[in-house]
């Protein structure tokens, strides 16, 4: 098991008011599986992949990742635990506009501890960068920054890969091809994914299992070709409903 949450908890502060944002989720994530996560906007996806990733803790509940348990870990070792286990890739990438792709590969690889030569290259060719790796961020398009971003957390060879709609921010074409390119990674280093999107044709593409959050509490979970074909509510059936428009 590479991720298990159980009764997670979370609720924040808004003004006087405290907000619950997640109600008591439970999932496990198994090795080389992929997870796909939808809700409405505002529904704690991101929530969730803040505190399955260690950088926020849940109120009440307990989090596994790669067998260790959240809260037995002190800070140095929950930091020690980002570095080494997880990757977490959002919408918009950290990359550094004064270094080259390549230069900027080799900053994530340095600061990770010992590279692994082989194992970046076949990264980089499997998303398709070796053209761009003498160019600077701002001459790349979106989609081929995408894929930097891709390539700089899967070169780390996490246990963990969380991904907050890493997809959404290119058009269809592109990202059609970054699912290809995201499928023959997998296939190869069977990372296991915890993928939030707004997508449920990607989540039908990409994901062994869908999981439903209705603000904050898991309505559904299953396969996705079952869950899109047997809606649990009528949030699950609206979800399908809208997408279908
Ligand atoms: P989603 O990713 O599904 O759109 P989020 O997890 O980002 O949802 O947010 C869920 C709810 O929690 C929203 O109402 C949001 O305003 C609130 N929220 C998220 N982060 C914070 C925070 N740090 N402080 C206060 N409220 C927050
Ligand atoms: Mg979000």
């Amino acid at each position: 098991m590479v991720l298990r949450l159980e009764g997670v908890k979370k609720s924040f502060r808004n003004s006087e008011e405290l907000v619950p944002v997640l109600q008591g989720v439970s999932f496990d994530l198994e090795a080389g599986d992929t997870l796909a996560l939808r809700g409405e906007s505002g529904s704690g996806k991101s929530t969730l992949l803040h505190i399955a990733g260690a950088l926020e803790a849940a109120d009440a509940g307990r989090v596994w990742v790669s067998g260790k348990e959240l809260t037995q870990l002190n800070d140095g070792e929950r930091a020690q635990l980002r570095r080494t286990d997880i990757a977490l890739i959002f919408q918009q990438f950290n990359l550094i506009p004064s270094l080259t792709v390549a230069a900027n590969i080799a900053f994530q690889s340095a600061l990770s501890g010992t590279p692994d030569l082989a194992h970046i290259n076949h990264i980089v060719s499997a998303l398709g960068l070796e053209e761009q790796m003498q160019k600077y961020p701002e001459a790349l398009s979106g989609g081929q920054q995408q894929r930097l971003g891709l390539c700089r957390a899967l070169m780390l060879e996490p246990e963990l890969l969380l991904l907050d709609e890493p997809f959404s921010a290119v058009d269809p074409i592109t990202r059609l091809g970054l699912y290809e390119r995201f499928e023959s990674v997998q296939k190869q280093n069977q990372v296991s994914t915890l993928l939030v999107t707004h997508d449920l044709r990607e989540a039908k593409r990409l994901a062994d299992y869908l999981l439903i959050l209705d603000k904050g509490a898991l309505v559904q979970a299953g396969i996705p070709e079952y869950v899109l074909q047997n809606p649990a509510t009528v949030y699950v059936e609206r979800l399908i409903e809208s997408q279908l428009v």
